[in-house]
């Protein structure tokens, strides 16, 4: 939903859920992004308050500063979203026009969540080369380069022989048919035989196996050690679902999407053991937000929110968890007026108005 639909909706249905009028404390937990900018003016505008800042780049919450937010008002507000760039015209996810760069160029969105994948990519690159298909004495056979199957290894991308080379167990490997000077000759694994089909072996000399390399043939492992460790958190909600990131027709949407889910699920387990939130009405809701690049003369970009999940804590003890569908109706339930929205212009002229005071040592 649009951002000019969802905002009112949301304040709408806390109303329904019971908090109060002029004592929410909105907080978000965005990227840094410019783009994310529109979202918080619009809560701005919705609650009356200026929402406290529980995000870090990424779209990664600070579970830590529950207990400040708590602090802020007597009912609570938590709103996450990963986000994702959108070019309508080529229907593209991951890119964004900055309309504040020298020629209005694109870039990455999230450039963050953009550079964690690239080592990822290049990883995952270089087997889709160094795993080549050849036919060995006739038959169908894999030459796995030797960085592939080197063990024990820090960081990289594992693979699964079972599903490539046949006789293997997990990732132990039979002993090769041949040896070259860069990897070993096994038999191809009939399950790859069976996806990939006899076609797809060359008559003679080698292919690499592409994109016949599949999300459930390989996992990564990575060192991470960032002196932020909330860069760690990012990197590591992504790690596990690497393979289907990379894998996707759109890589930035599915990341962003995996993060979304991996936060919920960790904020919500924070938020219910955080003493701060005892007493108080919270409503925490998380989602991706789509940033459709703004044209040229238009100061926003049009950012769409998908919803995931929500999770509502109330000051008897009373909690709710709401999947994506219940969710979506809750809010569809609502309406998407809000007459008791912040006239934001009036509020900047009248604070010009005001009495003068002088600051005094
Ligand atoms: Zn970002």
């Amino acid at each position: 939903m649009c951002y000019n639909s969802f905002v009112p909706r949301l304040y709408n249905w806390c109303m329904a859920l019971g908090l109060t009028p002029g004592r929410i404390m909105p907080s978000r937990a965005f990227c840094s992004d410019e783009s994310q900018g529109f979202p918080i003016i619009l809560l701005t505008k919705h609650f009356g308050a200026f929402p406290f800042n529980h995000g870090r780049v990424g779209g990664i919450v600070s579970t830590e500063r529950h207990g400040p937010h708590a602090e802020l008002g007597k009912d609570l507000l938590l709103l996450q979203a990963s986000h994702v760039g959108y070019e309508p015209e080529t229907g593209e996810f991951g890119i964004y026009r900055r309309l504040q760069s020298e020629h209005e160029n694109y870039s990455c969105s999230c450039g963050k969540i953009g550079r964690i994948i690239e080592w990822y990519q290049t990883e995952y690159a270089y087997a889709c080369e160094n795993i080549r298909l050849l036919r060995h004495e006739g038959q169908l056979a894999v030459l796995v380069d030797y960085q592939l199957i080197a063990s024990p290894r820090a960081q990289g991308l594992f693979l699964i022989f079972e599903n490539l080379v046949q006789g293997a167990v997990g990732e132990e490997l039979p002993p090769p048919l041949s040896t070259r000077s860069t990897g070993h000759i096994f038999s191809a694994s009939n399950h790859l035989i069976e996806r990939a089909g006899d076609d797809s072996w060359p008559q003679s000399g080698s292919v690499g196996i592409g994109s016949l390399l599949a999300a459930e043939d390989f996992y990564f492992r990575h060192k991470g050690g960032y002196l932020d460790p909330l860069q760690d958190q990012l990197e590591s909600n992504l790690l596990a679902p690497m393979p289907w990131i990379l894998t996707s027709k759109h890589p930035l949407l599915t990341a962003a999407c995996a993060n979304t889910m991996v936060e919920f699920d960790r904020t919500f387990r924070s938020l219910v053991q955080s003493s701060a939130m005892k007493g108080h009405n919270l409503v925490f809701i998380a989602g991706l937000n789509i940033d459709i690049s703004p044209n040229r003369g238009e100061h926003f970009p049009l950012t769409k929110f998908v919803p995931w999940a929500a999770y509502v804590q109330h000051p008897d003890g009373r909690r709710e968890i709401l999947e994506q569908d219940e969710l979506i109706e809750r809010l569809g339930s609502v309406g998407n007026q809000n007459p008791t929205q912040l006239n934001l212009e009036r509020a900047i002229e009248s604070m010009a108005h005001k009495r003068e005071i002088e600051v005094r040592l």
